[in-house]
């Protein structure tokens, strides 16, 4: 085990949801917390990345600062999508194997193997077929990521891992009810529905497609997990390694939320994939397991959603 106690700890990307995650969990540790805000250091900038590093001299790195977004934000913004995710990996994984750092962990996403992978899919289906074509400008720059940290384990010896959680959710998500995925989506609706007594609630599709939920503070302690205990050139999926249709998804958000109206399934909205779920069976073999059930994350995230200030859901 490679303790985390008295160690300088580098978050990037401490303000979006992972990294606000894995921030909350890293204080359990006796160890220094460094985190940088954007306005200071860009982390598509070479030269500044290099110098903090240089100055600030972590032992660990969580890389969790990236460009994300849903499927509309992907395809209007490609170039944003390729060019932000290159240089944030570029930068932070030189700069830390030119600074010595001992440990790196890089958050990647299931998204980034094949459209067709089986399911669930493991992790060796990467690059073994093509991408979906809507996130593959974020896809690739993800996949290059992976490389790089096994080549500066190959290169140089570099303990340095990647990691690729499954859909997440939690504090610090996104509630738009046009671009948020599903699970945040639904909330909001019941919690509005609820609101103005209205006698029913649309859902998009069917209702049946499958998918796998995982709260962000079990994601932040199983990667805590893996940078003290998992050292290989392997990826390793995150994952709750449960799955749920569209339609219990919908039911338990509606029980969490207390709302009783209707469900309504809108076949004039797609389903997109019939199932998607990660092969959790590397993680699981490691002796990681998540602490929350889906209805307990789900009456976690409702209780910060419902106290979370007017105005501050994007
Ligand atoms: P995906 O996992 O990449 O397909 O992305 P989403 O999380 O957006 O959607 C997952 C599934 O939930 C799809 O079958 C959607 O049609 C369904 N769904 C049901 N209601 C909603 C909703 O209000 N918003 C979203 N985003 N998806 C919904």
């Amino acid at each position: 085990v490679y303790g985390l106690d008295g160690k300088r700890i580098f978050v990037a990307g401490h303000r979006g949801m992972v990294g606000a995650a894995l921030m909350r969990r890293l204080t359990a540790y006796d160890a220094t917390l460094l985190a940088v805000p954007r306005e200071e250091v860009d982390l598509r900038c070479q030269a500044a990345v290099e110098d903090w590093m240089a100055r600030e001299r972590p032992h660990v790195v969580f890389l969790a600062a990236a460009r994300v977004g849903g499927i509309a934000a992907n395809s209007r913004y490609p170039a944003d999508f390729i060019y932000d995710n290159l240089m944030i990996e570029a930068n932070v994984i030189h700069a830390a194997h030119r600074a010595g750092v001992e440990r790196l962990v890089l958050l990647g996403s299931t998204c980034i193997y094949p459209k067709l992978a089986p399911q669930p899919i493991p992790e060796d289906a990467l690059l073994t077929g093509p991408l979906e074509p809507t996130n593959e400008w974020y896809a690739i720059a993800k996949i290059a990521g992976i490389k790089l940290v096994q080549a500066y384990r190959r290169q140089h010896g570099r303990d340095f891992i990647a990691v690729q959680p499954t859909n997440l959710y939690g504090p610090g998500d996104n509630y738009d009810p046009e671009t948020s995925h599903v699970l945040p989506a639904l909330l909001r609706k019941a919690h509005e529905a609820k609101a103005a007594g209205a006698p029913r609630m649309t859902v998009w599709g069917s209702g049946r497609p499958l998918r796998e939920f995982l709260h962000v503070d079990d994601l932040a302690d199983a990667v805590v997990f893996l940078a003290e205990r998992y050292s290989g050139e392997a990826p390793v999926n995150i994952g709750s390694g449960e799955e749920v249709s569209i339609r219990e998804l919908a039911e338990l958000v509606c029980e969490t939320v207390g709302y009783g109206g209707e469900l309504v399934f809108d076949a004039s909205r797609p389903d997109g994939t019939p199932r998607k779920l990660a092969d959790v069976s590397r993680l699981s073999a490691l002796g990681w397991s998540r602490a929350r059930s889906l209805r307990d994350g789900l009456e976690q995230t409702y209780a910060d959603f419902a106290a979370a200030p007017a105005g501050s859901l994007r």
